[in-house]
């Protein structure tokens, strides 16, 4: 991780080193934190912010699932948030805001713990190397994703990462790039850190909310984006098999952006290379985020 100059904290511009925390911080001990991943890009106008607002909001709404005491609004924080990027002086980044709960009881009932917000920017190059151009090969975890029934998958939850984590680290120490993890129903769900897309038939599917995924923004977006095009995806159930007779698989994220996935489970998907939907995603995906589709600028916060 490269580091920037400054960090914003609890309304403050402090230097990157003096962001700081104690060994006994709640959110370091069980998770309690919520976060985002956010990303600037490089545009013909200046930098610009990626669905600032949808983040934020998203942010604020996962802090209110589990039941955080309130802080900032998303307003206050997508001004932090701009502000920071102005200091740090930054032409692309990944941005990462956080509240989480710090110093005070070691309790589960965190009321006296200080609740702390910052947001940290700094350069961070494609997720999965050029992987996102090529394709990606991936797995299906024997890990299953968070339930409703154990945590809120709706919400960005810290604790909830430790998931996630497990699900990478099997598929990585496999030989794949990616994990995809099936719900506790046996459906398809998503992947580590992404959202799940398949294209069968020239129909586009994802699974729905009701499958435990975290309701991504860059699945929206391309949702959106297809729309635009005529295409309307289906949220559907999907079972685990349909993998293996689809004629394409794409990931989506903030960090990965669309990423097809070419293989899975030792299975060659479609001819092997990324398909025509999956490469026409990429495109207004790509042109979306620089400014070049003018009904969707809107997208943009210009730092
Ligand atoms: N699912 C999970 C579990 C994630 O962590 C992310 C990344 N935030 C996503 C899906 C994709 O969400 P977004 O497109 O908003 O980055």
């Amino acid at each position: 991780m490269q580091a920037a100059s400054h960090i914003w904290s609890d309304g403050e511009l402090i230097p990157w080193d003096d962001a700081t925390v104690h060994f006994l911080s709640h959110g370091l001990q069980y998770g309690t934190g919520v976060f985002e991943g956010i990303r600037v890009y490089g545009t013909p106008d200046g930098p610009a912010v990626f669905r600032l607002a949808e983040h934020m909001e998203r942010l604020v709404g996962s802090a209110a699932a589990y039941g955080f005491a309130k802080s900032w609004s998303a307003e206050e924080l997508t001004d932090g948030c701009l502000q920071l990027l102005r200091r740090t002086e930054l032409e692309s980044a990944y941005i990462r805001p956080m509240i989480f709960y710090a110093e005070g009881n070691i309790g589960l009932f965190p009321t006296d713990n200080v609740l702390r917000s910052m947001i940290a920017a700094f350069q961070m190059g494609p997720y999965l190397g050029h992987g996102s151009d090529k394709g990606i090969r991936a797995m299906v975890s024997s890990w299953r994703r968070i339930s409703h029934n154990s945590l809120i998958p709706t919400a960005k939850g810290s604790g909830g990462y430790l998931n996630s984590m497990l699900a990478k680290q099997e598929a990585l120490r496999s030989g794949y790039d990616e994990a995809i993890l099936l719900n506790e129903h046996g459906s398809l769900s998503e992947g580590s850190g992404m959202n799940l897309f398949v294209v069968a038939g020239g129909n586009v599917h994802t699974p729905p909310v009701s499958a435990g995924i975290l309701e991504g923004i860059t699945r929206n977006s391309v949702m959106e984006l297809l729309a635009g095009d005529g295409v309307a995806t289906q949220e559907t159930d999907l079972a685990r098999g349909s993998l293996y007779t689809v004629d394409e698989i794409f990931l989506t994220g903030t960090a990965i952006e669309v990423a097809p996935v070419v293989e899975i489970d030792g299975r060659v998907v479609g001819d092997g290379k990324p398909g025509p939907v999956t490469r026409r995603v990429q495109d207004l995906y790509g042109d979306a985020l620089v400014g070049k589709l003018d009904e969707f600028r809107h997208w943009l916060t210009y730092v």
